[in-house]
């Protein structure tokens, strides 16, 4: 809600009182939990330096980049002759800039175009489905004229317009949502009439559910003899799609994407989901949105596709995008038609990026230029130290939020060997209601651990846990990356009882060892006080005095204790090498034989 109080929603479209500090002493300036000092001095439109020489002068020492909490950025501000307040809804810096869809009074809402993507198994229609649908309804009439990828497309029905994402498919629409964005209003599935559900239709099915997103099931195909709606329908109903004629609320409609029936049909039911989903937007604010896609273009530098999903985009407004930031220099349609500004629900292709975005980065239109760098920056150096919002969640931090009580479903994305195995597994999962919470399964297949299923369980905030099963290749790196666990179990009992105790909230963190060094006993020394020393020698990474060590013999473990005494001849040391020689003596060991390998660890939460 905007109040005359209040500079920091007016500084997103009316800059010159927020930015004089004199003419804002009697206003309050509205802060978020944190912010950066770059940031702050944007908002009181002071330099950087003046924000550090006041928190000098003050006792606090501070670098440009430095994110200072609320308290601190008072203090400058106070300083500056600008009061303060803090924005309990807001938690970081981001929020000064964007305009959230909360705030906007029922008066500011009006209807906007929905966002549709077709989602289905390989082969099933997608794309000639959006081909057909684009040359029959292209949104500026010119039927067969010269339309161009930019990512989205516009239709125009019956007076209606829609806008469809060009890369169908669940893993481009997981991989967005995964990077925090919700962009799809409505998925279409696709399946072909001839074939039935497909694993690949099944996998799109639980994507759409995880995101909560109303589905239309288009059965394509049906000029084809072996044509089966039926068939499709009943299978849907294994997987709990009640379609209307099987006493359901899910629309299904038969289409033919070679012929072109059907079309109008799944075009209505589009517009019929859309006005029940009650699409609204303000499109009287500066503008937040999505990126489609970007690509580096040789001669037109960094270009991309931006969905506007509130306000209005325009010429000359500076904006963020992820880590990069620019003024938007120019802006063309789906037709390739030079626009001077793009409302709610509409896509558009931009220039004027300083680098490209990437898919599914957020972007937010900010007052001016500087702000917009200073905030790129600190989203650049967010995700380097892997703080941002976005990251996934561990089972060890689920089982401590369901513990406090704020979250009730474990959400797990299940991948089982053998499709017996995966049956059992799941309905013993869904049955393990706890008190506290229950298992929310996203998606159980048969088959590896794939880059999908990561995509699927970091969206979602979500574990996944496999089955006697592997992982293809490259995705233990993907799941690094996204902060994504992925617990491997091979006895169902187990399974059952780490997540039982999960959803109770008293799963034990566990732990993995991470070898520091191993070393292999040479020759044994009686000490004065009669405990060994093993005269070694460091085969791989380093020896550390205090480190947690175990000695094994013929590869069993005989003890785990740690290193008390370290030498490299008669000077005690705390660290050697790979490939030195060292006398070691271990806490209450006294056993050691020559050959015995003792082995440096330090443990390391899961
Ligand atoms: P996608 O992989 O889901 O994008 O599927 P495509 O759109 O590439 O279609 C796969 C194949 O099915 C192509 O050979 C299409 O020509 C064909 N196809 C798509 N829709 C229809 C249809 O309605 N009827 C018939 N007979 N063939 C279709």
């Amino acid at each position: 809600m905007t109040s005359d109080n209040d500079i920091n929603t007016e500084s997103r479209t009316q800059t010159a009182s927020a930015r004089d500090p004199k003419r804002a002493a009697n206003k309050v300036l509205v802060l978020p939990d944190t912010v950066s000092v770059k940031q702050l001095a944007d908002l009181l439109d002071e330099s950087p330096i003046d924000i550090i020489k006041q928190l000098m002068r003050n006792g606090i020492m501070v670098s440009m980049n430095q994110i200072i909490d609320h308290q601190v950025a008072s203090i400058a501000a106070n300083a500056l002759g600008v009061r303060t307040r803090l924005d309990e809804n807001k938690e970081s810096g981001d929020s000064l800039l964007g305009n959230v869809e909360g705030s906007d009074t029922s008066a500011d809402l009006v209807v906007r175009p929905p966002v549709v993507t077709i989602l289905g198994h390989v082969d099933h229609g997608k794309t000639s489905l959006l081909d057909s649908i684009r040359e029959a309804h292209v949104a500026d009439g010119e039927a067969g004229g010269i339309t161009q990828h930019i990512g989205a497309y516009q239709i125009l029905y019956q007076g209606q317009k829609a806008t469809f994402l060009d890369t169908p498919g669940h893993e481009a629409f997981t991989a967005i949502r995964s990077r925090g964005a919700r962009v799809t209003d409505i998925a279409i599935l696709v399946v072909a009439a001839d074939d039935g559900l497909m694993p690949q239709s099944i996998e799109a099915i639980n994507h759409a559910k995880s995101a909560a997103v109303p589905m239309i099931i288009a059965i394509n195909k049906m000029d084809l003899p072996g044509a089966d709606p039926e068939r499709v329908k009943r299978q849907l109903s294994e997987q709990n799609l009640l379609v209307e004629d099987w006493g359901g609320d899910i629309i299904s409609v038969e289409v033919s994407a070679r012929t072109g029936d059907g079309l109008d049909s799944l075009l209505e039911s589009v517009f019929l989901v859309s006005e029940i989903s009650e699409l609204k937007s303000n499109p009287d604010k500066s503008a937040t949105g999505v990126v489609i896609e970007a690509e580096l273009d040789r001669r037109k530098g960094p270009t991309c596709t931006l969905l506007v999903q509130s306000g209005t985009l325009r010429i000359g407004d500076p904006i963020v995008a992820g880590s990069t930031w620019g003024k938007i220099r120019a802006m063309t349609d789906d037709q390739g038609h030079s626009i001077n500004e793009v409302g709610p629900g509409y896509p558009a292709e931009v220039l004027g990026l300083s680098s490209v975005p990437e898919a599914g980065d957020l972007f937010d239109i900010v007052t001016n230029y500087r702000l917009a760098r200073s905030t790129a920056e600190d989203h650049q150096r967010q995700s380097k130290s892997q703080t941002s919002p976005l990251r996934a969640i561990t089972l060890d931090e689920i089982v401590n939020q369901i513990d406090l009580g704020d979250i009730k479903e474990l959400n797990l994305v299940l991948k089982c060997d053998v499709q017996g195995s995966n049956e059992a597994v799941r309905q013993s999962l869904e049955h393990l209601t706890e008190q506290t919470a229950r298992v929310r399964i996203l998606h159980a297949a048969v088959g590896s651990i794939t880059e999908t299923d990561v995509l699927l369980a970091g969206a979602s905030k979500g574990i996944i846990v496999g089955f006697n099963v592997g992982e293809e290749i490259g995705v233990s790196k993907v799941a690094e990356r996204m902060g994504v666990e992925i617990r491997h179990y091979e006895i169902i009992y187990k399974l059952l009882e780490e997540m039982s105790q999960a959803l109770q909230g008293i799963l034990e963190p566990t732990y993995r060892d991470i070898i520091l060094g191993q070393a292999e006993v040479r020759e044994i020394f009686p000490s004065r006080r009669n405990i060994q020393i093993a005269g070694c020698r460091v085969l791989e990474g380093r020896m550390t005095r205090g480190a947690s060590t175990r000695v094994t013999r013929n590869s069993e473990v005989l003890m785990e204790t740690s290193i008390v005494s370290l030498r490299h001849f008669r000077d005690e040391v705390n660290e050697m090498n790979a490939g030195t020689e060292c006398g070691i003596m271990l806490q209450g060991f006294n056993d050691f034989q020559e050959g015995d390998i003792v082995e440096s660890y330090r443990q390391e939460r899961n």
